[in-house]
């Protein structure tokens, strides 16, 4: 098992479109298996790759330990797209393991198509709804260098700042592995 320090508001890594994956091999296998260890130790439900320091296209999502989700099974999406999204949207209350202990509510598609390849090289589309639409749509902004900020009122934008500020100076309480200050 490997857990990997966790990437937060601040570093370069997170801002960057990340680079299409276009062999899956073992090392990128590695890197999603290290990828679920350490979304797991964290506590999260979604974890892209430039979470762990990767420039790659890919995302784990894995909603078991939430109600409602015992079933669910862990996902692996490679070069995702959004195909489609619902007019309606739903706001939520989003987290971030890359922005600790914010907390803040974001407007999106209630539904979404999704594209993407599986580790299996197979091509696949998915249709999510609710949470699960939720977490894919939080971590694909993810792979495009965008995060919750991105996502909310400039006026609620404003509000978060002094947070903001304390996350990427690590003035935080963290109960899990994250970057030092670049
Ligand atoms: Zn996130």
């Amino acid at each position: 098992m490997a857990i990997i320090p966790i990437t937060v508001y601040g570093d370069k890594i997170l801002r960057e479109k990340t680079k299409t994956v276009k062999q899956i091999d073992g090392i990128l296998i590695k890197n999603i298996k290290d990828m679920f260890d350490t979304m797991r130790n964290a506590n999260g439900i979604g974890l892209a790759a430039n979470q762990v320091g990767l420039n790659k296209s890919v995302f784990v999502v894995d909603l078991k330990e939430v109600e409602g989700y015992e079933n669910f099974k862990p996902v692996v999406m490679i070069n995702p797209k959004i195909a489609e999204v619902s007019d309606e949207n739903v706001i939520i209350e989003e987290g971030c393991l890359s922005l600790p202990n914010l907390r803040a509510e974001v407007e999106r598609p209630k539904k979404i198509l999704v594209e993407y390849i599986d580790t299996d090289e197979k091509e696949n589309s998915l249709e999510a709804d609710d949470l699960f639409a939720r977490v894919i749509l939080h971590e694909y902004d993810h792979l495009i260098g965008k995060m919750i900020p991105d996502r909310v009122s400039s006026e609620m934008k404003k509000k978060l700042q002094e947070e903001l500020l304390q996350i990427k100076n690590r003035d935080v309480k963290v109960d899990y592995l994250i970057t030092s200050k670049e």
